[in-house]
């Protein structure tokens, strides 16, 4: 199957409520050629055709030549072992969609799917933090938040394949509403979508706040909170503080469950470096002695933030065909 001129390669399928990002990756973790196309969400048939079409769009140059596999990564929840997209809420796909059967009727090319989050771990395990423990936790505090649980070289999936909803960790009692329903989640006031709902609304009841005109004007960022809270601003503390703390005590949480050798963080908001040496210094204090010790470090993924979906999604085909 593999070509003499070409390096074998996985196609990488990086599905995002607003893009797909197709690419080539060898077994090395190089991104050979990528193309990003648009996610028409009006509509689940729309949605699909988005897909397809970005796929048979990336493949019309060189087709299948050197292909050893396809991984998708996938916004909601994601069958592995059936390669089923079960169904989305920020992508219009509610019944199951079975993608990698697809993929072998059209294409010939085994398929393999999971959801963005157990996608970039994977992408940690094969090219990234991964290679150096065996042991840890991988955090993405974005628009939401999601973690990944490595334990002895493995991605821990759950029951369902549902396994590392960080977000919906309850570190606040009777704390801020979130989209889940319940109160109190660290995602309600840790995530780049709830720090600026936070602040918007306590900037908004406060036109003294120097993130007032922010708010009006709906331009509000995680990193304006930070740095309005370092140069004094009451309400960007009291956000940012709220923020800080509940990711420390979740982080701390899991440090103690888990006994990790590195947790290692992605996404926007830890970009402008606010977060991390906070939360360095709270889980260096705070953890348990032993789980300390063992810890060593928390540091930034060393994968690039425009590589780490495409690497995960391409990291899942890998995963079963090297
Ligand atoms: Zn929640």
């Amino acid at each position: 199957m593999q070509s003499q001129t070409h390096p074998a390669l996985a196609l990488g399928v990086d599905v995002g409520a607003t893009k797909i990002l197709v690419g080539t990756v060898d077994r090395g973790g190089r991104v050979h050629r990528s193309e990003r196309y648009a996610m028409d969400r009006n509509s689940t048939e729309a949605a699909l055709a988005s897909l397809r079409g970005a796929i048979a769009g990336f493949l019309a140059d060189g087709g299948t030549d050197g292909i050893v596999g396809v991984g998708f990564g996938l916004p909601g929840l994601t069958d592995s072992a059936t390669g089923t997209w079960v169904n989305c809420t920020n992508v219009p796909i509610p019944s199951p969609v079975p993608l990698a059967a697809e993929m072998m009727e059209r294409y010939g090319l085994r398929a393999y799917l999971d959801n963005d989050v157990h996608a970039a771990t994977t992408a940690e395990i094969a090219f990234g933090v991964g290679r150096s423990a065996r042991h840890f936790i991988y955090l993405n505090v974005g628009t939401g938040i999601a973690a990944g649980v490595v334990a002895d070289g493995r991605l821990i999936r759950g029951a369902l394949n549902y396994a590392g909803e960080a977000g919906h960790m309850m570190v606040e009692p009777l704390g801020v509403l979130c989209t889940c329903g319940q109160r109190g989640c660290l995602e309600a006031t840790s995530s780049g979508g709830g720090i600026i709902a936070q602040a918007k609304e306590t900037a908004l009841a406060d036109p003294t706040s120097s993130l007032y005109e922010a708010a009006t004007s709906g331009r509000l960022t995680s990193t304006l909170v930070f740095a309005a809270a370092d140069a004094g601003d009451a309400v960007a503390s009291g956000v940012a503080t709220r923020a800080l703390f509940g990711l420390c005590y979740g982080i701390t949480s899991l440090a103690n469950l888990l006994n990790p050798e590195i947790i290692v963080v992605g996404g926007g908001v830890f970009a402008d470096g606010w977060l991390l040496p906070r939360l360095q210094k709270f889980v260096g204090t705070y953890a348990l002695r032993n789980v300390r010790r063992s810890l060593r470090g928390i540091v930034p993924s060393e994968l690039l933030v425009d590589q780490v979906g495409l690497l995960g999604a391409a990291s899942l085909a890998w995963e079963h065909e090297s």
